[in-house]
């Protein structure tokens, strides 16, 4: 689980990132906005704690961009105030919870792990990129309408790609997420399996999903 918390001030932010790593979380810290965005939309997170005030661009400009980018990770909303005004407001912008400061860390724990949960639930039902169908609940997928018979390997690595369409997905963010690893002896099995998909998910169609991003790694896109 990888989470971004994009928060200005340095004690908050480490606080926060040292309390969620020792729980197993994944985090990277954005000191701005503008740094926020540009992290949330280039790396596929399964939360983000946004604060309100911050310099260059505000928390609720921030949520509102990603949103509009089709960047539906969970976001809980940290703010300094508590009123009514300020609530309605995080939530129209398209935060999915929010924290009044100061808090306990048991307090974020505990909304972080059900966001989390939420996340994963809705991620439940099936997932389509042009021609392609994937059921993440009975680990199925179908092309054109044709079931395609993938290993647990093969199967974990096409639900990365589908679940970040249209991203360059870099050899280590594969790594990362489908093998849990990040050395680059390892970057040859990546390519060996991408290899393998390609076999079973674009070999027999003109419209091919898998492509090579020379000297990067590899995007899902119907070309
Ligand atoms: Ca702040």
């Amino acid at each position: 689980m990888r989470i971004l918390v994009v928060e200005d001030e340095k004690k908050v932010a480490s606080f926060i990132q040292r309390g969620l790593e020792s729980e197993g979380f994944q985090v990277d810290v954005a000191a701005d906005g503008e740094e926020g965005v540009s992290l949330a939309k280039g790396n596929p997170y399964d939360l983000i704690l946004m604060d309100v005030m911050l310099p260059k661009m505000d928390g609720l400009t921030a949520i509102r961009e990603l949103r509009a980018a089709h960047i539906t990770t969970p976001v809980l909303c940290l703010t300094a105030k508590d009123t009514v005004e300020d609530i309605v407001a995080g939530l129209d912008s398209g935060s999915d919870d929010y924290l009044t400061k100061p808090f306990a860390f048991a307090e974020l724990l505990a909304r972080v792990r059900a966001l989390v949960r939420r996340g994963s639930r809705e991620r439940g039902a099936d997932i389509t990129y042009a021609d392609l169908r994937l059921d993440p609940v009975a680990h199925k997928v179908w092309r054109a309408g044709k079931e395609v018979d993938l290993t647990a390997k093969e199967y974990a690595l096409l639900e990365y790609f589908i679940r970040n369409p249209e991203k360059t997905l870099t050899r280590n963010m594969i790594a990362e997420h489908v093998w849990d690893y990040t050395f680059d002896s390892f970057t040859n099995i990546i390519d060996v399996y991408v290899n393998y998909l390609r076999k079973k998910i674009d070999r027999d169609f003109t419209t091919k999903l898998v492509h090579t991003v020379r000297g990067v790694g590899y995007m899902l896109k119907a070309e």
